[in-house]
């Protein structure tokens, strides 16, 4: 009986993220609401960077005029000010 065997190891190097709450968080909504999203930062901590962004890509925040999701493709545009939350 090897023990040894019994270790599964992949050859993936996992790089340490940063796992800091992710900047979108706050956001004003037109109406009157606040958006936060619950993810956390999923880039890894050897990357410089000023925003901390989560793996979700597409705006994730509801369409202003009904309640489908926002077809915007950037998941952190919410954070300019004035921006608009469609579906298409
Ligand atoms: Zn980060
Ligand atoms: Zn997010
Ligand atoms: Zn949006
Ligand atoms: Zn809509």
């Amino acid at each position: 009986m090897h023990l040894r065997s019994l270790i599964t190891r992949t050859n993936i190097c996992v790089l340490p993220q940063c796992t800091h709450a992710e900047s979108l968080s706050s956001v004003k909504l037109l109406d009157g609401g606040e958006y936060s999203c619950t993810g956390s930062c999923r880039i890894p901590s050897d990357v410089v960077h000023d925003r901390h962004e989560c793996e979700t890509r597409l705006c994730s925040i509801t369409c202003q005029l009904c309640k489908r999701l926002c077809s915007h493709q950037d998941h952190m545009h919410g954070l300019e000010d004035g921006e608009s939350h469609l579906c298409g």
